[in-house]
């Protein structure tokens, strides 16, 4: 028997999202990626003029939004719709603008409550790869299999940097390590539940290793 609950965490572009996908789709798992849900917080935010830096507003925002996640309703690329009040906000929270406020946002004690609560929720039906910063460690402490997923941020970066340039936008690397190096700063500095390995996590360096490599790792650890 694979284990029930799966959980994958770790820094930004360390490939998480992509290990996620592949081991919830050999499983037959619900895939959960938890930044979206920080990502279209901060979107709305950003949408309705609300200031960043006001964290009462941003939480009340976090907690009357209706976020939904969806299996992806075009073929696009996207990995799956993400519903802001029932409005498709997909490819807005991929935006430069969310990338550069959502560390931010999710700082905020309130946001993280009310988000957890309801990552808790699907979470616990079972059947599910979750994936974030602090699901091993807070949304989910009781997983059956945690993975903390590490890269150095100058590959994570260049990573970043192909994703963007392959869509046919441009992108300026030194930018987006900058980026990268902030956001890691925020995540792992901040007070409530900060990017960290669980104790019982298992780590996986993905400078070493290449995303098969990494699949392969962890699809040896279900089957243990
Ligand atoms: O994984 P992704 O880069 O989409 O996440 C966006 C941001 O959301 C992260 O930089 C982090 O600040 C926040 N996040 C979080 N806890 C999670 C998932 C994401 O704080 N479980």
């Amino acid at each position: 028997m694979p284990p029930n609950i799966i959980a994958i965490d770790g820094p930004a572009a360390s490939g998480k999202s992509t290990l996620g996908r592949r081991l919830a789709d050999a499983l037959g798992y619900l895939f959960f990626d938890t930044g979206v849900m920080y990502r279209a917080v901060t979107w709305g935010a950003l949408q309705r003029g609300i200031p960043i830096t006001d964290e009462a507003a941003v939480t009340a925002l976090a907690e009357s939004a209706q976020i939904d996640v969806r299996p992806p309703s075009k073929e696009d690329g996207r990995p799956c719709d993400v519903l802001l009040d029932g409005v498709d906000v997909t490819w807005e929270t991929r935006r430069p603008e969310v990338d550069a406020n959502v560390s931010p946002v999710s700082a905020y004690p309130g946001v993280r409550r009310a988000l957890t609560i309801q990552q808790r929720r699907i979470g616990l039906r079972g059947r599910v790869v979750m994936v974030g910063r602090d699901i091993g460690t807070v949304v989910l402490p009781e997983a059956d299999l945690k993975v903390y997923l590490d890269a150095s941020p100058e590959e994570r970066a260049r990573r970043r940097y192909l994703e963007i340039i392959n869509r046919g936008e441009t992108a300026d690397y030194e930018q987006i390590l900058a980026g990268v190096r902030k956001r890691d700063e925020i995540d792992s500095g901040r007070a409530v539940a900060p990017l960290r390995p669980a104790e019982d996590a298992v780590i996986l360096d993905s400078d070493q290793l290449d995303a098969d490599q990494v699949f392969a790792r962890v699809e040896a650890l279900c089957k243990k």
